[in-house]
């Protein structure tokens, strides 16, 4: 339907194609400008986080992994066990495409290549890919609007809780965002990470010809919403880069490490 704005997990179900989103927002050394600036921002700061900030342990649930698994390519070495989780069933079998290397899987490569170099070492970049494919063991359904998350799957407590450009795309409202932040502080372990990127004053995003909106952020709602969850803010590295206009309005994205406290 024209004009219509889809923000509900009905719509993602329907409309978000794993391809187009793919091809508009992570298309290395072939896309526009800003979205490969974004991309190098988040790559560069899970590097500082996962290979150099000395986060790590036995378990990640990533938050709403969408089909994209370069959010995962530093953690991959210093976790032993990887746990995605997307709203859709496209995605998820988008991912498993990738896991099991079935023909038309996203060519991740050159993303893989430019964290390999990040890490010291471009070459390595085909080891790293069998890392990932190893360390990912599940591969779940999840909605952060409900109680518990991750329905009726049996998880482990976290070490780490990741979550990229997902809950504002999630939650229409910033008390819902706030109510979700809440649950995935609650799959982590006490002095468990949470570590998200935030599109700052987002409006809506194009997924080919389809717009989806969620909630506006400032920076101060982020801090205070991972605060009230029980989380520490230990980094929040905020910047001035948005995406396109023709494929997202935002203002800014914002970079968290959190930890939650020890009775939280
Ligand atoms: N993490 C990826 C994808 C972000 S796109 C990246 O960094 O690019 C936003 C994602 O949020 C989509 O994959 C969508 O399916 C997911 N999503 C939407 N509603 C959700 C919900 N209620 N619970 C969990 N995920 C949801």
């Amino acid at each position: 339907m024209e004009g219509k704005v889809s923000m509900r997990g009905e719509d993602y179900e329907k409309d978000f194609i794993p391809k187009d989103y793919l091809t508009t927002f992570y298309s290395f050394g072939s896309g526009t400008v800003a979205e490969m600036e974004i991309l190098k921002f988040s790559l560069q700061n899970l590097y500082q986080t996962f290979s150099a900030g000395g986060v790590g342990g036995d378990v990640l649930i990533d938050i709403g992994s969408g089909p994209t698994i370069y959010q995962l390519l530093s953690a991959c070495e210093v976790f032993r066990e990887i746990i995605v989780t997307d709203y859709t069933p496209q995605n998820l079998q988008e991912l498993q495409k990738w896991l099991k290397k079935e023909p038309g899987a996203y060519d991740w490569s050159s993303i893989v290549q430019h964290v390999c170099e990040l890490e010291g070492d471009r070459s390595r970049w085909q080891e790293k890919e069998a890392k990932l494919r190893k360390t990912v063991t599940r591969v779940l359904r999840c909605d952060v609007t409900k109680t518990p998350p991750l329905g009726s799957a049996q998880v482990p407590l976290a070490d780490c809780v990741l979550t990229f450009l997902a809950m504002e795309c999630a939650c229409p409202d910033v008390e819902t965002y706030r109510a979700a932040l809440r649950r995935l502080a609650g799959l982590l372990k006490p002095g468990g990470h949470l570590v998200t990127l935030v599109t700052l004053r987002f409006q809506h995003y194009m997924v080919g010809p389809k717009k989806f909106s969620g909630v506006y952020l400032e920076k101060e709602t982020v801090e205070k919403a991972i605060q009230d969850a029980g989380c520490q803010v230990l980094r929040c590295n905020c910047v001035s880069l948005s995406y396109s206009e023709a494929y997202c309005v935002n203002d800014g994205l914002c970079f968290v490490v959190a930890r939650k406290g020890p009775s939280a």
